[in-house]
C-alpha cells in the first residue's frame, strides 16, 4: 500500500491532508483536536492504543523545527501499519505494546509558526506588519507563534527567572524566537498542552526538538529519580547524547513544567544535527536513528 506520509514541506494543507488520510486508513487511530492556534488551526492529537497509562509525544513546537512533525507523522503511520499486520519494530510486537498503553501524539503544539517558517510573511495574516519588523523580513528562522511567542519559553516552570533572562539578551518582547511572552501560559498553543496534560496526568511526555542528538531529561528537585535511566536506555538505543540544562533553556520549557507539575519523566529530545531548518535529505538518516527510541519511550 502507498505511503500516506510523503517527505515534503509540511504547510498546514499538507498536514491536514495527512491527518484526514491517516484517519481514514486506520481507523481505530483516533483524531481529536486538543485546542487551536492564535489563528484558528488545529491542534490535532492522534490517540492510539488501550493501556491505562498514557504517554504523550509532541512535536512542531518551533516553527522552523517541523521536520519533528513530519517524524510524529512518520512515526504514527509506521506504528498503525505494524499493529494492522502484527509486526515489530526495534523487536517490540506494536500490538502488545498498544495493549498495555495509549499514545497520544500531537504532532504540531505550533502549526501557526510552522506555516510561517515554510511559507514566509503571508501566513501572518493580521500580525504580518508587525511581524516582518520584528523579523526584518526573514522568516526562515522562525520559532515563535504568530504573535512572535517563544511556545517553549512560555510554560510556568522558573519563568521569572527565564523573563530576567531573556531582558538581559535583549529580548523583552515579541521576537521571531525565545520571547517567553508577557506571562506564563498565555498563549493557546501552551494551554492547549497542560491542558491535556492536566486532565489526563499522562505518565510520560516526550517534546520533540532540532537539532543537536540530544535528550535533556532533568529539571530541579522534582525530576524523578528513574529518569536518568531511562535517559540512559533512551541514549543507548538511539546514540543521542545526555545533557543537563544550561543557560537559556534552563526554564520555561514544556519538558520543566511538566517534570515541575507532575513530578513524572519528561525529555526533550533533539533530532538530528545541521543548521535548522534541518534539510528534507536529513529525514531518512534522522528516522531510521530514532525510531528505536521512538519505541522503547512506549515499554519503558
Ligand atoms: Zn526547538
Amino acid at each position: 500500500m502507498k505511503r500516506i506520509v510523503e517527505k515534503v514541506a509540511l504547510t498546514y494543507d499538507v498536514y491536514e491532508k495527512y491527518v484526514n488520510e491517516l484517519s481514514q486508513r486506520f481507523p481505530e487511530l483516533q483524531v481529536a483536536s486538543c485546542g487551536k492556534s492564535v489563528l484558528g488551526k488545529e491542534i490535532y492529537s492522534f490517540v492510539m492504543g488501550e493501556g491505562a497509562r498514557q504517554i504523550v509525544y509532541v512535536g512542531g513546537t518551533h516553527g522552523l523545527e517541523w521536520i519533528t512533525s513530519l517524524l510524529l507523522l512518520h512515526f504514527c503511520e509506521n506504528i498503525m501499519t505494524r499493529k494492522n499486520c502484527d509486526g515489530y519494530i526495534s523487536g517490540y510486537s506494536i500490538r502488545e505494546i498498544l495493549k498495555n498503553i495509549q499514545l497520544i501524539i500531537i504532532p504540531e503544539l505550533n502549526p501557526d509558526g510552522i506555516e510561517i517558517a515554510i511559507r514566509g510573511g503571508r501566513a501572518c495574516e493580521e500580525y504580518k506588519a508587525e511581524n516582518v519588523k520584528i523579523c526584518n523580513g526573514d522568516f526562515g528562522g522562525w520559532s515563535a507563534n504568530v504573535r512572535g511567542v517563544d511556545i517553549n519559553h512560555n510554560f510556568n516552570a522558573d519563568w521569572y527567572t527565564l523573563r530576567d533572562y531573556e531582558k538581559s539578551k535583549g529580548i523583552s518582547g515579541p521576537s521571531p524566537r525565545r520571547f517567553g511572552g508577557f506571562y506564563p501560559e498565555s498563549e493557546p498553543e501552551t494551554k492547549a498542552i497542560t491542558r491535556l496534560c492536566r486532565h489526563i496526568k499522562p505518565e510520560a511526555l516526550y517534546t520533540f526538538h532540532s537539532q543537536g542528538e540530544e535528550i535533556y531529561y532533568e529539571y530541579g528537585k522534582n525530576t524523578p529519580e528513574k529518569a536518568f535511566t531511562m535517559a540512559r536506555a533512551l541514549s543507548g538505543v538511539s546514540d543521542y547524547t545526555l545533557v543537563k540544562n544550561e543557560g537559556h533553556a534552563a526554564s520555561g520549557g514544556l519538558k520543566d513544567w511538566f517534570i515541575e507539575e507532575f513530578g513524572k519523566p519528561a525529555f526533550t529530545v533533539e533530532i538530528g544535527n545541521g543548521t535548522n531548518p534541518l534539510p528534507l535529505s536529513d529525514f531518512d538518516d534522522i528516522y531510521f536513528k530514532i525510531e528505536p527510541l521512538l519505541v522503547l519511550g512506549l515499554v519503558l
